[in-house]
């Protein structure tokens, strides 16, 4: 049977509870266990997928189609377990399941409680697809006092006891601020936040405390003594340089063996961390630099762009380089012709990503056509890809009203909806008016590559799978005036209906794509169209 990790956190939120839960998953790998990790989401929406990216960052996409949260793909860069939709739960997913259900009369007339009711679902999606695992992570969205969190909490109660005690622990991730003006480290909103989950019925077994300076001992020994844990099983947790340095420093405090004493194992044998060391090293000692723009739209907020600034970071780690992104406003460019060659001519390297909406899209136009006249490397993911193609139809095929049906009713729909197109189970339709949430083409799907293409040569395989989020595809009626407009159509679905990937052969590195690759890129195993981008960043650097 799976054994049970269950982490919350306590006095603020962005304590960094997924990067605690991603790393210490990648430990217990590191020391030859099966992990999972999955995420409970407090909040009432059924997923993140109609969330802003202003509010709750990148909506991560699952191989089986699912809109998850951002923590999700942390999990998966660091475990190189794919994520599924059964890794996210949300309150509004429960609380919809559990109304259906009542709808339908499946609870006989009984009253429907949070208790059992919701804390039954809540520790079925728990214990669901877990046979072939050592250990199942969850971690607890939101701050431990929240009231949305409370159902959680009373289920993580009754799972200890259901699995009985060796086979389930909690860990809490806690906050030791550093008062300036006193000149030390406070342990006790720690304290109250135990208290508070104590209170709940659940003792903590492993504290984390995240802390600006140093532990001393003597607070160390204080929270063990207030919190009920032993010294060992408080560990602290400052600040890393990258992220990817947050597993070593991690097992350095001793969190994995601490853990597993927690469960009563003791440990045979140390972890196997080279591949760790290995992304520390490069990335603490680049033979160089690359700067690249990515202009975009939610360039406020980078927790908008995670997955797309890691895979950068890991296309970095490939060549070896430190990678400096630009995020470029592209609405700087709408009506400002010399802004876009003071932003963008001092780049190794332009990228457009994925985005919805009109807004910034001619500033994002004007991007591609620079990269292309001044034969910068180009990457479009996505929208990048789409205004790629309509850059394309205006500039070199003569069609100056090219647009996408995103925009509105045009005359030249380069990019329109898509409203057919072979879903894993079967034909899915689409009207023009349906309903915003789920609608989208989600998940993978393959493609096929043209066997003489760039991309076949950087993926060095002409069948690929990767996933997808869009609702709008490049037209194929458009095909034949692109391609002489020397856009190629490099991928294509396998039935040779939908576009996937366009390159232009003649460019030092031009390629769009209509997937997110980023979604799936690793720092031990870089995608290779990040790998391949930032290598043409590193040519291009040599240029100038
Ligand atoms: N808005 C575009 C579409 O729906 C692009 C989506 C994206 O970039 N993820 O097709």
């Amino acid at each position: 049977m799976a054994r049970y990790i269950f982490i919350t956190g306590g006095v603020v939120s962005s304590l960094g509870k997924g990067l605690m839960a991603a790393s210490l998953a990648a430990l217990l790998q590191a020391r030859g266990y099966r992990v999972r990790i999955r995420k409970f989401d407090p909040y009432l929406n059924v997923d993140p997928g109609t969330m802003s990216p202003y509010q709750h960052g990148e909506v991560y996409v699952t191989d089986d189609g699912a809109e998850t949260d951002l923590d999700l793909g942390h999990y998966e860069r660091f475990t190189g377990v794919a994520s599924r939709q059964s890794d996210n739960i949300t309150s509004g997913r429960i609380y919809k399941t559990i109304i259906e259900r009542e709808r339908r009369g499946d609870y006989l007339g009984a009253t429907v409680q949070v208790i059992p009711h919701v804390t039954d679902a809540i520790k079925a999606f728990a214990r669901a697809e877990t046979d072939d695992l050592d250990f199942v992570l969850c971690e607890i969205g939101g701050t431990v006092g929240d009231i949305e969190s409370l159902p959680f909490i009373e289920s993580i109660r009754q799972l200890k006891n259901e699995v009985g005690r060796g086979n389930a622990i909690s860990v809490h991730v806690t906050l030791v601020p550093y008062i300036a003006a006193a000149g030390e480290l406070k342990t006790k909103p720690t304290q109250h936040s135990v208290r508070e989950l104590a209170a709940l019925g659940v003792q903590p077994d492993v504290l984390v405390c995240r802390c600006e300076k140093p532990l001393p001992v003597s607070e160390r020994a204080k929270i063990a003594l207030f919190c009920n844990v032993p010294e060992s099983a408080v560990i602290p947790a400052l600040d890393a340089a990258s992220i990817y340095a947050v597993p070593l420093q991690y097992h350095a405090e001793g969190l994995d063996s601490e853990v597993l004493r927690a469960f009563g194992i003791t440990p045979s044998s140390p972890p196997e961390l080279s591949r760790w060391q290995e992304i520390v090293d490069r990335l603490q000692h680049p033979e160089g630099e690359v700067t690249v723009g990515v202009v975009g739209k939610y360039v406020g907020l980078q927790d908008a762009y995670k997955s797309l600034n890691e895979a950068l970071v890991h296309g970095g780690i490939a060549n070896r380089v430190k990678v400096n992104v630009r995020w470029i406003d592209a609405e700087l460019f709408e009506h400002d012709d010399e802004e876009i060659v003071s932003q963008l001519e001092p780049l190794d390297a332009i990228l457009v990503p994925g985005a919805f909406g009109e807004r910034g899209a001619e500033g994002k136009i004007k991007s591609v056509r620079f990269a292309r006249e001044r034969e910068i490397p180009y990457f479009g993911i996505c929208f990048g890809m789409q205004m790629a193609c309509i850059e394309g139809a205006r500039d070199l095929a003569g069609i100056a009203e090219a647009s996408s049906t995103e925009f509105g009713p045009t005359e030249q729909p380069v990019v329109g909806l898509i409203t057919e197109w072979m879903g894993r189970d079967g034909l899915e339709q689409r009207e023009a008016q349906g309903d915003m949430g789920g609608t989208m083409r989600l998940g993978a799907y393959d493609a096929t590559l043209a066997g003489n293409s760039v991309v076949a040569s950087i993926y060095g395989d002409t069948h690929i799978s990767e996933r997808h989020r869009h609702r709008y595809e490049v037209n194929t009626g458009y095909r034949e005036a692109l391609e002489k407009g020397g856009l190629v159509f490099s991928g294509m679905s396998p039935d040779g209906t939908l576009p996937e990937i366009v390159e232009r052969p003649d460019h030092p590195w031009f390629v769009g794509v209509q997937f997110h690759p980023e979604l799936k890129s690793k720092p031990f195993d870089p995608h290779p169209l990040f790998a391949s981008f930032i290598e043409a960043a590193v040519k291009q650097s040599r240029l100038v």
